[in-house]
């Protein structure tokens, strides 16, 4: 498993004084997005820590990047990032990880259900030497009964199908190094499946448990509908043995086919022709209709992740960055987001 890599040698360990770059993606949150900064600016201005805000406003379309403006205005620690449209929250970690200039970065929600109170335990064990640290949900009792059997299965069948394994209990919350962040940088794909990501980096990695809570305003962004393309493309994106996979259905079929027709040349030379047979036909048809669809239907799947990176397309458009310095933080000559300071 990924997590607990053995503890690290005290030279690794780490001094000083870092800067944490709190990224936090942020789409329809007016009402969370003010509560967020006044609750961070409490429980981290109690401790000694620097840190700084980056939101990544993913194309709201209610009031959010009004507040954000204004909060930008009255803090300075508070910056933000505005995309042309919604392009989704793996984006907007994208974005945000691109544009901190942090020591270290911390992908947070905005909805404090990644509390912040658990941040200095993060940054303990960085100075300990992790590169890094992971929130482990001690338990999800925020979830639904169905949200906690689809996400356990999905990890199941994931850490069964990928060489990177995901840690069940982690999400997008988690300290990271800046060479790790450096890493994440380098890697061009479209589909951005970011726990896949995290973990394909690799470093040294280490959890820490906490509670997660229940939403306190606002409202959900996530579907099942979403939840299950989501899960999909974390699938497509790390592992190819659904491709193999009929590989070997057709090669038990072909082998189960032979032996039946051998069945068959047997029986005939024995007891002469047999007409009747329909329903096993009909029902053999049917069923290797069905096989052939499925196996195209995947096919078809990964060609169109292919069709997808081959097209090159930026990860997102930026519209606005507001707080942060006008540096050019392009991941591809096609980026030309538009970047104004204000
Ligand atoms: N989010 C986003 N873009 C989207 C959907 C969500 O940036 O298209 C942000 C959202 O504002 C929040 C975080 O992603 O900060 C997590 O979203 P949410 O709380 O709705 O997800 P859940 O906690 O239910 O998994
Ligand atoms: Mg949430």
């Amino acid at each position: 498993m990924q997590e607990q890599t053995g503890n690290v040698p005290v030279e690794r360990r780490r001094a000083g004084d870092p800067l944490l770059t709190l990224v936090v993606p942020v789409f329809n949150e007016e009402q969370t997005a003010p509560h967020f900064v006044e609750t961070v600016n409490r429980v981290l201005g109690a401790t000694a820590l620097r840190f700084e805000i980056l939101f990544v406003e993913d194309g709201s379309t209610d009031r959010t990047r009004e507040r954000l403006r204004a909060l930008a205005a009255c803090h300075r620690h508070v910056s933000f990032i505005a995309f042309s449209r919604n392009f989704g929250k793996e984006a907007a970690l994208t974005a945000g990880i691109d544009h901190a200039r942090g020591d270290v970065v911390i992908p947070i929600d905005v909805d404090l259900q990644d509390p912040p109170e658990v941040i200095p335990r993060f940054v303990e064990k960085w100075r300990e030497g992790y590169d890094v640290v992971y929130g482990a949900r001690a338990g999800r009792s925020s979830d639904s009964y169905l949200k906690k059997f689809t996400a356990t299965w999905f990890y199941r069948v994931f850490n069964r199908l990928s060489r990177e394994q995901l840690p069940p209990d982690a999400g997008d919350f988690r300290l990271m190094d800046r060479r790790v962040v450096d890493a994440l940088k380098t890697l061009p794909e479209s589909n951005r499946f970011m726990k896949g990501l995290f973990a394909w980096v690799g470093f040294r990695t280490v959890g820490v448990p906490f509670e997660r809570l229940a939403r306190e305003r606002g409202s959900s962004k996530w579907s099942y509908w979403k939840l299950w393309n989501f899960a999909l493309d974390g699938l497509a994106g790390f592992s190819t043995i659904p491709l193999r996979l009929w590989l070997y259905i057709g090669a038990v079929v072909c082998l189960l086919s032979f032996a039946y027709a051998a069945v068959i040349v047997f029986r005939v030379l024995m007891f002469g022709v047999d007409v009747p047979g329909y329903a096993s036909l009909i029902t053999l048809v049917l069923f290797f209709g069905g096989v052939q669809l499925l196996s195209l239907g995947t096919i078809g799947e990964y060609l169109g992740r292919l069709f997808n990176e081959v097209k090159r397309r930026p990860l997102y458009i930026v519209d606005e960055v507001v707080g942060l310095g006008q540096r050019d933080v392009s991941r591809r000559p096609a980026d030309a987001g538009r970047e104004v300071k204000d």
